[in-house]
């Protein structure tokens, strides 16, 4: 195996790639740069009856959203090729049959029904079937059938599966970067189907087989394979290749700490698992659409299961590139917590100016191509300290850019008296009659005309201009300082939104 890294993301085509998956990119992303190595992006598409329509697709797009851009991949091409496994079958074929030739695997012609049998009797004694060394020869397979026997079923083309030949005592050791040495034994295995009576291969088989011709040196995916360990480790030895090293990445809780994330556990605890919109089944929102920035979900994910073990906790991509390491992951459940997500997520609107900002919202479909980018970015930046996505940038926003089309009713319930009216229709009043509102600061005006108005009714409180005036405004008692969203405004404005005001009332 050549020394260099080389590193793959491998993810089978069966639905949106859901977090967990992205942290398995990140990590294999982040292993790759650190090492001046390759990341590569393999499809595992081998099973036809689950490959969902348009999840290819997803992923590349994901991955895009969140700056993984593998070097080798079904787009970019590479020298490895082809990075789609069902374009792989003669490889796998070639491999499989140098397998059962040494003696490593075998053919197996026994039908579903009868193995059902043979589940069915073993439970009745409160035993459980395992096709392995302990009843292979009893079973139909060629191992216990005459090679002529075998021979005339291939001719006859009867169906049948590939079946790896476990040894029968063997102790298995093998060694993970972030959890260390584990043995098992051998007679515990069953014989593994490594090809199916359909013609394809397993995802055993297939991911061994690539791994090893595409030169994989690392082996970095989801706690969940580490069962898989052992087999695999036997596959290589029978074939006679090296193996690569091997990281399993810890699980990733739920919200409740409860079992793992997924997309269920997700949806009970009212937050999205994926980074894109999903519009297959029922419209799923993803982080995307929910205005997480993509680098405050890259900041996130990386701390799930890793740390630098500094008190640092912002980080930029580039920045992760650099203090990442397999050996700081840790084999620790981590517990997926939304609300750390959204701080990340506002941590990194702070970082943005308003002219990314604004290039953000305008990515996201918000209607701010009207307004001159100086204002845009200027009011952006008043308001960006109150958001954690951009969803709540805009709200927290939207009101430098339209009137509101709606009134809180709560904080219209606080804010109408039976002298509102009036009192809005002075301030409209005064407002036409101030010639130098633009030049002169608003705070001045509006004490000026708290003054005048107190003059004739001296119960007259600050606030009983403050909050109709702000509802006008803004549609909510929200918002940054009143003087700098009209001055923002400008009296036009502030005039017909008063007048719709009163009219709502
Ligand atoms: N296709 C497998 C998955 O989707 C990849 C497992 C591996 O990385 O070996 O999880």
């Amino acid at each position: 195996m050549s020394q260099k890294v080389r590193v793959r993301f491998a993810p089978s085509p069966t639905g949106p790639l859901h977090v967990g998956g992205l942290r398995t990119a990140l990590f294999n992303y982040l292993f790759a740069k650190k090492n001046k190595g390759v990341f590569i992006l393999r499809i595992e598409d081998t099973d036809a009856k689950r490959k969902v329509d348009g999840a290819e697709e997803y992923i590349l797009r994901a991955l895009r959203w969140c700056g993984l851009s593998p070097d080798e991949s079904i787009v970019n091409g590479g020298s490895h090729g082809p990075y789609r496994q069902s374009e792989r079958n003669g490889y796998y074929k070639k491999h499989l049959d140098a397998l059962i030739a040494k003696g490593c695997a075998y053919y197996a012609f026994d039908t579903e029904e009868s193995l059902a049998g043979h589940r069915e009797e073993h439970k009745k004694i409160g035993k459980t079937f395992i096709y392995n060394w302990h009843n292979r020869l009893k079973l139909v397979n060629s191992l216990a059938l005459s090679s002529e026997e075998t021979k005339k079923l291939l001719e006859r083309k009867t169906p049948h599966v590939v079946r790896f030949k476990s040894p029968e005592n063997k102790t298995i050791e093998t060694v993970d970067i972030i959890r260390g040495v584990s043995k098992s034994e051998s007679k515990l295995l069953d014989d593994k189907i490594l090809y199916k009576s359909d013609g394809t291969p397993t995802y055993h088989l297939a991911s061994v087989v690539d791994d090893h011709l595409m030169e994989i040196s690392h082996v970095i995916r989801g706690e969940e394979w580490l069962p898989s360990l052992a087999l695999h480790s036997l596959l290589y030895d029978a074939f006679g290749w090296e193996k690569p090293k091997f990281a399993h990445l810890p699980l990733i809780l739920s919200p409740t700490g409860k079992g793992k994330l997924s997309k269920r556990s997700g949806e009970k605890a009212g937050v999205p698992v994926y980074p894109l919109e999903w519009s297959k089944e029922n419209k799923i929102k993803g982080y995307k659409e929910e205005g997480i920035l993509a680098e405050g979900l890259i900041n996130f994910m990386a701390f799930l299961g890793w740390n630098p073990g500094t008190e640092k906790e912002m980080y930029t991509l580039e920045g992760l590139v650099e203090d990442f390491s397999l050996e700081k992951v840790s084999s620790a459940s981590a517990q997926f917590d939304y609300e750390r997500l959204l701080w990340f997520s506002h941590k990194h609107i702070q970082e943005r100016s308003g002219a990314d900002l604004m290039a953000l919202l305008i990515d996201q479909g918000y209607g701010l191509e009207a307004f001159s980018e100086e204002k845009i970015q200027k009011t952006l930046g008043l308001v960006k300290e109150r958001a954690s996505t951009l969803v709540s940038l805009w709200s927290a926003g939207s009101y430098f850019f339209k009137a509101p089309e709606a009134y809180d009713e709560a904080s219209r319930k606080k804010a109408v008296k039976e002298n509102t009216k009036e009192i809005l229709l002075a301030l409209v009043g005064a407002l036409e009659k101030a010639d130098d509102f633009d030049s002169k600061p608003t705070k001045d005006f509006l004490e000026k005309f708290f003054e005048d108005l107190c003059k004739k009714n001296a119960a007259m409180k600050m606030r009983d201009i403050m909050l109709p005036l702000r509802l006008s405004l803004v549609g909510s008692l929200s918002g940054v300082e009143i003087g700098t969203i009209m001055s923002e405004l400008g009296k036009e404005k502030i005039i017909s939104r008063i007048h719709a005001f009163i009219k709502a009332c």
